[in-house]
């Protein structure tokens, strides 16, 4: 039994499905179409299965670029997949798929779904509200949760880029900074730096290397760039010179761990914009998810019939789909159960 609430719903395995045809972001073995909102994993489930046996795959072509470099396995060219862009219809057993931009990583859409009858179903995956058109016109919404509950809230007086910056310019006088954060927030903060003209040289291993250049070739603007594996980078590395050494969260307990600067770069913090974390480490309060108050921002300009959180990602569903009842008057649900 599918959990489904007026043609749309999110399945037990994670998968949002939409009208007849469309499952997002995981597997879902009744559904011909697959539609992948972006690259983060947690929106990967089941690919390689999707791949094998559904009838399309669709994303946009970033996303598909940078699958290619964080699950470099997936056979991404094997005739599957569709690219889409941005407002491009796809048309498939009576429905219509688009993919609309949402403001998350490079390539990260939302997914609108219409039938021959009007009828229009929508997904938002993971977005921020300040740069995602709201879907409007939806019988059935069905929201990300990740900040679902009342508590998560970042109303910071600063600006958390400016203080980037400053932190990251204060911090270079001494030498090298290391930045720890996940795909596509470490492009982020590279694309703040450079435009806020921090010029010293940007250093990283090989994958966050090629996610950066992936982001480049789609339009970013990410500064000077080296390998942290070649002469140049590694010599900065080693003498401990001013340049910022961009790396993944799960290296920060092996990598920067002696005389340098470190900074994270996390969504989970609520509380200020920049707490001490370690003798010379700090977490800023950067994140590239709405937040509580965004959430309902959003759906209060989408003002669906119906909505459905995404109670599989993140346990925040069943909250927030009760606070989007009491405070829009809005008939809520989170699925799964
Ligand atoms: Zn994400």
């Amino acid at each position: 039994m599918k959990c489904l609430s007026g043609k749309a719903g999110v399945s037990e395995r994670g998968a949002v499905l939409l009208g007849d045809s469309v499952a997002c972001d995981a597997f879902d073995a009744d559904r011909p179409l697959r539609v992948v909102t972006h690259a983060h994993a947690d929106h990967l489930g089941g690919l390689r299965r999707s791949l094998k046996s559904c009838e399309r795959v669709l994303m946009t072509a970033a996303t598909r670029d940078l699958i290619g470099v964080v699950n470099g396995s997936l056979p991404l060219d094997d005739g599957a997949v569709e690219l889409l862009g941005y407002g491009e219809p796809f048309e498939f057993g009576g429905e219509r798929v688009t993919l609309v931009k949402a403001d998350h990583i490079l390539g990260a859409a939302q997914v609108v779904v219409e039938d021959a009858e009007g009828s229009r179903v929508a997904y938002t995956g993971d977005f921020r509200v300040e740069g995602t058109a709201p879907l409007t016109d939806c019988d059935t919404l069905v929201v990300e949760a990740t900040y679902g509950s009342p508590s998560f809230k970042r109303a910071f007086k600063v600006d958390v880029r400016e203080l980037l910056v400053s932190m990251v310019e204060k911090r270079l006088r001494h030498g090298t900074v290391y930045v720890f954060g996940y795909h596509g927030k470490l492009q982020e903060v590279m694309q703040i730096l450079h435009h806020a003209d921090v010029s010293v040289p940007f250093v990283m291993p090989e994958r966050v290397f090629r996610v950066s250049k992936i982001c480049e070739s789609h339009g970013m603007r990410l500064g000077c760039l080296a390998l942290s594996t070649e002469k140049e980078g590694k010599e900065l590395l080693d003498e401990n010179l001013p340049c910022v050494a961009f790396y993944h969260m799960n290296a920060r307990r092996r990598v920067g761990l002696v005389g340098s600067s470190r900074i994270c770069v996390s969504g989970w913090e609520f509380h200020s914009p920049c707490r001490q974390i370690g003798e010379r480490e700090h977490l800023v309060a950067l994140s590239d998810h709405s937040d509580f108050d965004g959430l309902i921002e959003y759906v209060r300009r989408c003002k669906p019939k119906r909505v459905v959180t995404d109670n599989y990602r993140v346990r925040h569903g069943v909250t927030l789909a009760r606070e989007i009842s009491r405070r829009l008057g809005i008939s809520a649900v989170a699925m799964p159960r």
